[in-house]
Parts: structure tokens; sequence; C-alpha cells
């Protein structure tokens, strides 16, 4: 006897929007969640408690290839991830599906077109209640349909940037973000990229999708399950060991994230299949992507009195404009840089951290990490071990340097940048790509392991690139295209 038609592993992007866009199918879906729901608490807009305690980090290490251990910005709640997330929720570029010539090397294309994405674009920002405008980025591929609400204001700070950076000939337009802004603000004010949304203010994997999901009776979810092992006999899984015991359905969906998942197959391996499930092609866990990412601190003697701030994108880097026309990638603001934050990255005093932070504006600059398959997951017994290695460097250098010579054209005489690393692990994607060669790929373009037709993946492990785009919005439309796929399909 099943425990459900279909089961999804993990309740973040992938999983919970799968789930949405089974509601009225008739299909008995159960979402199995390690994590636990994340109540509202005093920590929840803290950051302090965010930033310098940690206060909603993982209690989990991974082990980097030289033995030492990370505690990476990975988040086990229902929502997964994206309870942190900045709320960025922006398509590929058209150009993205096709492969693109980078500083460091070249992109290798998607099994699909933009078009072949577009409808469920369209489905996942109406779903995700997006904010923004079609018309003033020029690197914004044809919608099919208006977004439903406006973009978010700026802020005095921000639309006055906006007017010095178009003075100097680029195009900032406005970031679609997935916010509430009068429900985020009405909690307390404060920034929203890396605060947890405990109050439906971000619409994330849980206010958004989970809750549309959970109101049709056939949906149900179950927390603090972690899935361990997955069963396999002949071609089919069979079912999942899980730390509440054995279960099983016709249809499994592994939405764990990146890592985990891949995690998840290379550990069910066994006598049949040594490599793990999935891999006989052996690309499970590589090809791991992260993005090439800095916060940029652009200073001047103004004061942003900013609370949010993370309304503003630039593309004119994003096609072009590198070194013999290469393209550089995305800048966006970050969330508002204040005095704990600055004080717990940097390890500036306190007073000093304040007074920079005070007349800080800060960006995001992110640039494409190509698929490298020695970049990858791999599993030691029950230990994950990430080796991430970094692509296209020297593109992301090119953006930073660019961004920073535009800044102080703008009039910010002081401009400071700093790298993320691999403890941040925000963007992570590419371990169970899609592709239609199941010598080269792990699933079919919708998602289905090539080795077992009832196995399924639905969360960042499928992106064969990362572009330079944050991954939370192709996730989802991915999501429900795999969930029209179920809908029609029986495996
Ligand atoms: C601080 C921060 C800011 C970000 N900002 C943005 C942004 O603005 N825009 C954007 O597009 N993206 C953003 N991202 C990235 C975005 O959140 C992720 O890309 C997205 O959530 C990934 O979706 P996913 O389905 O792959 O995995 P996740 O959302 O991570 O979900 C995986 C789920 O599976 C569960 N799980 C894992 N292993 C198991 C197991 N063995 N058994 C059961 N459950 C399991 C996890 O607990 C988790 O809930 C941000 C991320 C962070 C951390």
């Amino acid at each position: 006897m099943s425990d459900a038609d279909i089961i999804i592993v993990g309740s973040g992007m992938g999983g919970a929007t799968l789930a949405a866009g089974l509601v009225g199918s008739g299909l008995r879906v159960l979402i199995l969640e390690r994590g636990q729901v994340l109540h509202d608490c005093a920590e929840a807009r803290d950051a302090e408690a965010i930033y310098r305690h940690g206060h909603f980090r993982p209690d989990e290490t991974w082990l980097t290839p030289d033995g030492d251990r990370l505690n990476p910005g990975n988040y086990s709640y229902v929502g997964g991830n994206s309870k942190f997330y900045g709320g960025v929720m922006m398509r590929y570029r058209e150009a993205d599906f096709s492969p693109i010539r980078h500083i460091g090397g070249t992109t290798p294309g998607w099994p699909l077109a933009y078009s072949d994405l577009a409808p469920y674009y369209t489905l996942a920002e109406r779903l995700f209640q997006v904010r923004g405008v079609i018309g003033e980025d020029p690197t914004e591929p044809a919608h099919d349909a208006p977004y439903d609400f406006p973009p978010i204001a700026h802020e005095p700070a921000i639309i006055d940037l906006k007017a010095r950076l178009a003075r100097i000939g680029l195009h900032p337009a406005p970031l679609p973000l997935a916010v509430d802004l009068d429900r985020w603000l009405h909690r307390a004010a404060t920034p929203w990229d890396g605060f947890p949304d405990t109050t439906g203010g971000k619409l994330d994997a849980e206010s958004a999708a989970l809750v549309t999901a959970l109101r049709d009776c056939n949906i149900t979810l179950r927390t603090g399950v972690s899935v361990r092992h997955i069963e396999v006999e002949g071609a089919r899984v069979k079912g999942l060991l899980t730390s509440a015991g054995r279960l099983s359905a016709p249809r499994i969906v592994l939405a764990a994230g990146a890592v985990h998942s891949a995690a998840l197959l290379l550990r069910s391996a066994t006598h049949a299949h040594p490599n793990g499930i999935a891999n006989s092609s052996d690309q499970v866990g590589r090809n791991f992507m992260n993005h090439n990412a800095s916060a940029v601190l652009a200073l001047s003697h103004r004061r942003n009195r900013s609370i949010y701030q993370k309304t503003l994108q630039l593309n004119d880097w994003y096609l072009k404009g590198g070194p013999g026309g290469a393209p550089l990638g995305n800048v966006q603001l970050l969330g508002r840089v204040s005095g704990p934050i600055l004080a717990s990255q940097t390890g500036l005093p306190k007073p000093l951290a304040r007074l920079i932070a005070n007349h800080a504006i800060d960006f995001y600059a992110m640039s494409e990490d190509l698929p490298d398959p020695d970049s990858r997951v791999t599993v030691q017994g029950d230990e994950i071990v990430l080796d991430w290695r970094r692509s296209n460097w020297d593109g992301h250098l090119a953006l930073v340097a660019a961004l920073k010579a535009a800044l102080k054209r703008a009039g910010f005489p002081v401009v400071l940048s700093k790298a993320f690393d691999r403890r941040t692990p925000s963007h992570q994607c590419g371990t169970a790509r899609i592709g239609v060669d199941p010598a080269t790929s792990v699933c079919d373009p919708f998602g289905r392991t090539h080795d077992h037709p009832n196995l399924y993946i639905c969360d960042a492990s499928l992106l064969p690139t990362s572009a330079a785009v944050n991954p939370s919005l192709t996730i989802a439309a991915l999501a429900l295209r795999q969930a029209e796929h179920l809908r029609e399909g029986t495996a």
C-alpha cells in the first residue's frame, strides 16, 4: 500500500511550487520536509542575531576537499532557502538558453528554448505575486502578460541613485520582487534580504506556494522527516527510508536542493548502482555552480536613510560590455547593510561599521559560474563534501571593476568590494542537470531521471547553467512545467 501517489522530498522553492502546480489534480501528494515551520520570534528581525550569531543557520557542516568543515548558509525550514531570500524573482534572459561565450569559457545552453519556459514564468510570477514592470530593462525577455502588481517604489536615496546612474548613460530598472511591502514593514522596519519571513511579507515557497498547495485536501505536509536513502528495484524506485520509517509512492520527486538532492542520490548507491542512483552518466553532483558574487559598497557624504533599499538593478553589462564585448553579469542592490551586518562580516569595530553603513549604498554584483565536471558534491559516508571550483572569475572581476568605475563617475568617491565565499552557497545549482542526452545529463527536460522512469528531480539541481540571474523564478517555472507533465503521465 502506497503512502501517496507522489512523494515530494523537500518543501523549498522547487518542492512547494510543484505541489501548488498539482492542486486539483486529484493526485494524493505527500511532501516530506526535514525542517520545521519557522515561527515568528524576536531574532527574526534582529540583524545581530542573524548575521553575527547565525541564529537560524543549520546545525550542519560540510567538508571541503582539504578536510576543513564549513557551516553553510543553507537553511532547513518549511519553505527551504526561500524563507531567507531577497525575493528577487527574475527570468533568465532569452540569450541564456543558448551557448554564450564568456571570458572564462562557453556555456552549454539549455535543452529548452526561452519560449518553452515563458508561459511557466508567467504562471510562476502570478503564484508568487511578483511586483514588476516590463519595458525599463533592455535585456528583459518578452512576456506574454504584464505583471499583476506594479514594482515596489524606490526609497528617496534610490531615486537619487537611479538619476545618477541614468545621467552617466546606464539603464537602471526596477527589480522584480515577490514582496508585499506593507505586510513586511508592518512587522518591523527592516530589510528583507537575508531576514526570515515569518508573517507572509515575503511571498516565498511557504507563504505563496505551500499555502496554495495545502488548501487541497489531497496534499499533505509532514515536517521533521528526513529522507536518508532511496530504494531501487530494477529500474524503478520502490521507496524511501526516512527518519519516520519507510514510505513509498509510485512516483517520487527529490526537491531537497542542489546539494542535498545530489548527496541523497549518491548516498543511496547499491551493488547494482555503485555510482549512486540516477547516475549512469556519472553527472550526479558534478557541475556544481553558485554564481560569482561580490558585495560592493558605494560611499559618499550623503546619509542613506533607506530601510529596505533592494529595488533596483542594472543589466548594462549583462550581455556585453566586458573586454572584447564579453558578458559580465547582473548588478542589483543588496538589502541595506547596517552597522551590525558590516561589523559581523568584516570584523570592523561597531561604531566605525555603523558610520560606514550609514553612508553606504550596497550592491550585489553577480556573474555567471560555468558548469565544470570537477566542481562537485560528493559524499563520504553520511558527510557531504563540497568542492566548488569557481569559473569565469576574470569575468566577475571585470564586472566589479566596471561597477566601481561607474559608481565613481556617478558621485561616490569611495567604492569598496568583498567577494562572497563558499560558505554562502545561496545560488547552488547544476548537480543533476537536464538534457536530452542520457550520457551527459541526469534528467530529461521535464526533470525525470533518465535512469528511473518514476524518479523526478525538482529543484535547483536541474539548472544546466546558472546565468547571472537569481535562480528561484526559473526553479519555480520548471516546477510548474513538471507539474503539468505529472498530471498527464503515469510512470
Ligand atoms: C540569503 C539568501 C538570499 C537569497 N535571495 C534570492 C533571491 O532574491 N532570489 C532568488 O531567486 N533566489 C535567492 N536565493 C536562492 C533561493 O532561495 C534558492 O535558489 C531556492 O530556494 C532553491 O530552491 P530549491 O527548491 O532548490 O531548494 P530549497 O529551497 O533549499 O529547498 C530544499 C528543501 O529540502 C529540504 N531537505 C533537504 N534535505 C532533505 C532530506 N534529506 N529530507 C527531507 N527534506 C530535505 C530542506 O530542508 C529545504 O526545505 C537566496 C538564498 C539565500 C540563502
